[in-house]
Formats: C-alpha cells, sequence, structure tokens
C-alpha cells in the first residue's frame, strides 16, 4: 500500500501499472471479505458481539456504509451456496453488482452454466443474458403510483440520471431481508435536531389528516403538519406500548398475580421496560450493549423450564436474535432449533385444518345456493313455502344433477305416491 497519497511525481507508465495492480488485489480483497462475511454469518458471530443481524455488524464494526453492506451480505451468502462466485469475483469476471442480479435466477441446475456465461458481461449484457434465459412476458403500459422509499437501484438512476432505467436490482424485498429495520431513507436531517420528512400519502390518509386538523383546530390553530403529527405519534405510541408492556396511567393498586408461569403480568412488564429503557440488554464479552429496539421480548433470566420466574428481577428484555441466543447457548442449537421446527409444524397443521374447515363451508354453502333454484319450480307446482323448502332440502345432495333432475327427487320426497305424475307435470312446467 503507498504511504504517500500524493501521485504528482509518478511517471504514467508508472502510475497506471500500480493502478491496475491495486484493482487486482481490490477484487481479491473483496472475494476473501465476502468469504470470511459469509461465513460470519453462517455462524451468527453477530450475535455474541452484540448486534442483533449481520446488517448491523457490518455498519457499526465494519463500518461498511448502507449500501456496502447490503451489497456485500447478499452476494455473501449466494457465493456460500455456489462457491465459483469467489473465484470469479476475485478474477474480475463477476462484479458484486453482477452477483447481487444474478442471485434469483441461480438455481443448483444452471449455477455453472449461468455463471460461465455471465463471466465478464457489463451490466447491459448481463440484463440481456437473463432476458434471453428466462422471458418474461411484455410489460402493460400503465402509470406506476409514486414508490414510498427509493430502491438502491433507483438511487443509482437519480444520483446517474439518463443511466438505463434497471428492472432487475437489489430491490426492496432483497434490501429487507438483508437488513430489516434500516434507517429510514426518506428522513434526511437538515441541521441539529431537524429533520425534513417528504412522503406521498393516499386520498383515505389525507382525509383523516384534515380531521385531525379540524379536530385540534384550538390546540393547533395554524394546522402545521409537523405539531398534528407529534401528536398522532404520542397517541399511537401510547397505545402500542400498553399493548407491548402495559404501560398505563392507572396502573392497578394491588397487581393480579400471573395466571402462568410464561405470562408477565403487565406491572413487572412496564417496570422492566423503564428499567432496561426500551432496549435488548445483551452485552457482549467487549461490553457492547445491542442497540436493537424492536421486536423487543421480555425473556427470563432463568428459563421458565428451570423455574425462572416472571418477577421485575427475573425478567429482561431482549431482542428475538439474542432471546434465541441465550436459549440456544442454554439448551444447545439443536434442541431449539427441534423447538422452532415443532412449533412451525403446529401453525402449519392449525392453517390446514382452517383451509379445510373454510373449503367445507363453501361447498356447503355452494350446496344451498343449487338447491335453492328448485324452490321457484316447487312453489310454481303450488307447494308452499316451507314445503318447496323441504323439497330444496331432499336434493341438496344432487347438486351435479340437471335441474329437471333435481326438481324430481324434490317432488318425490314431497308427495312420494305422486312423484311419477308430478315428475312429468315439472318437464312440462319446465318446457
Ligand atoms: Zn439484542
Amino acid at each position: 500500500m503507498p504511504t504517500n497519497y500524493s501521485l504528482t511525481h509518478l511517471p504514467d507508465s508508472a502510475l497506471l501499472r500500480d493502478l491496475n495492480a491495486l484493482a487486482r488485489r481490490d477484487r481479491a480483497i473483496t472475494a476473501a471479505l465476502l468469504a470470511h462475511l459469509a461465513e460470519v454469518d453462517a455462524r451468527k458471530l453477530y450475535l455474541p458481539a452484540g448486534y442483533p443481524s449481520m446488517f448491523l455488524y457490518c455498519i457499526h464494526e465494519l463500518r461498511l456504509s448502507e449500501d456496502a453492506a447490503l451489497k456485500r451480505i447478499c452476494a455473501a451468502r449466494i457465493a456460500r451456496q455456489f462457491p465459483g462466485i469467489f473465484e470469479a469475483v476475485a478474477e474480475g469476471q463477476l462484479t458484486l453488482a453482477a452477483v447481487v442480479t444474478l442471485k434469483p435466477f441461480l438455481t443448483k441446475e444452471n449455477a455453472r452454466d449461468l455463471l460461465a456465461s455471465a463471466a465478464g458481461k457489463t451490466r447491459s449484457e448481463l440484463e440481456l443474458l437473463i432476458a434471453e434465459h428466462f422471458p418474461r412476458p411484455d410489460m402493460p403500459t400503465q402509470f406506476a403510483p409514486i414508490p414510498s422509499t427509493l430502491t438502491l437501484d433507483e438511487c443509482a438512476n437519480v444520483v446517474a440520471p439518463g443511466r438505463p432505467l434497471r428492472h432487475i436490482a437489489l430491490g426492496d424485498g432483497c434490501a429487507n431481508q438483508v437488513a430489516p429495520g434500516r434507517p429510514l431513507r426518506h428522513i434526511a436531517p437538515l441541521s441539529v435536531g431537524r429533520f425534513a420528512l417528504q412522503v406521498t400519502i393516499g386520498q383515505e390518509t389525507h382525509d383523516k389528516l384534515r380531521r385531525a386538523q379540524d379536530l385540534l383546530a384550538h390546540a393547533v390553530p395554524s394546522g402545521e403538519v409537523a405539531q398534528v403529527l407529534d401528536r398522532a405519534l404520542d397517541a399511537l405510541l401510547r397505545q402500542l406500548e400498553s399493548r407491548k408492556c402495559g404501560a398505563t396511567s392507572q396502573p392497578r393498586r394491588a397487581p393480579r398475580p400471573a395466571k402462568g408461569q410464561r405470562t408477565v403480568p403487565a406491572h413487572v412488564r412496564r417496570a422492566v421496560w423503564d428499567r432496561d429503557d426500551g432496549q435488548c440488554t445483551f452485552v457482549s464479552e467487549a461490553g457492547k450493549r445491542c442497540p436493537s429496539r424492536r421486536g423487543l421480548e421480555f425473556d427470563h433470566l432463568d428459563p421458565v423450564a428451570r423455574g425462572g420466574e416472571a418477577t421485575v428481577a427475573g425478567i429482561r428484555l431482549r431482542c428475538r436474535a439474542h432471546n434465541q441466543y441465550a436459549a440456544e447457548c442454554t439448551f444447545g442449537v439443536a434442541f431449539m432449533q427441534e423447538k422452532r421446527e415443532q412449533a412451525r409444524a403446529a401453525v402449519a397443521v392449525r392453517q390446514a385444518e382452517r383451509a379445510e374447515a373454510a373449503a367445507r363451508q363453501a361447498e356447503h354453502a355452494a350446496r344451498k345456493e343449487r338447491a335453492a333454484e328448485v324452490t321457484p319450480w316447487l312453489r310454481q307446482l303450488g307447494f308452499r313455502s316451507d314445503e318447496a323448502q323441504r323439497g330444496a332440502a331432499a336434493c341438496e345432495h344432487l347438486d351435479d344433477a340437471p335441474l329437471e333432475e333435481r326438481v324430481r327427487v324434490a317432488l318425490a320426497s314431497l308427495s312420494p305416491h305422486h312423484a311419477h305424475r308430478a315428475g312429468r307435470d315439472s318437464r312440462m312446467a319446465m318446457n
């Protein structure tokens, strides 16, 4: 590495030679970095280091930018599945952007061929290659709604206008998968303590805002949106916090005892939330506290299975990742994996049962509807309304049969002796 950043003394040839050598080294380092990221990610080493995700580890520990972290984690995960990618990146055959573009199309079966044909291609050549291998139907002409946040790719187009619009890209789907809870892109700091927020809202939200402004006419005469928003968020946070941690302005004097060992009573949730300041309490060996304030869970210091109690001293706030990590440390990875799979299987069974019940209900309703077609004919033949309904019920099981057949069965059920004659009548009436 040159320690002197002033290169004015170098002849052109040396400058170009050094630049090429550096680019080569950069590619090799990128490939090695991906391999390390992939392994650290797979071993979840960010957890004991005090981070709930690989993304936050990359941002805070490795000092990568958000976009660089997203791209590298995405590429590292796919490269771990198809290790040929590491070498292709090191040799300059594939750029990180190309790896991310190829990601959704790579399968065990096509990886070798696809990676070989993608080698050395520019971005637009790569897009042509994908269009050739994975053709998509023509896009209808349409006016698209304005997206609420820009994807990485759209940002690239904003930054570099005139570049071809790209449709296959590291979109929000991928970004959300890699980095849930990353900072909002459409809130920009202006000066100390001041932020600009720009959003596009729908008609309904617009109407709600107007209504709120009207109702706040005395408190906020100017109707200033920032003040209305502040009050709206206060109300929303009160509601969400009371749901999450049992926050209330009027706590019960004598708290009710916990119903089950796993239930954490509201007064305990409130006290724990205040004590832990609404933040995950995991601290790494190096003393780094997990910064997560998302999806926090009330965790038993001693597992319930080992007699842990739902008291203020016995409960702490943990993000989901660190809650699971603690359980894995206590019970072992395999045991917890099995527990999670059991829970997932139970959910799947419940979903299947619900779907089956809904299908049965729909079938029953359809039968009733088909049977009801018979009643006008029975009424026309002089049967009373209740009789006609009884007749319709009698032919419900024949929902596939022609109407004439169903009317005959209904008649037979109402007047077995005249079934034959009535059947003839019904034929005449229907003709
Ligand atoms: Zn945490």
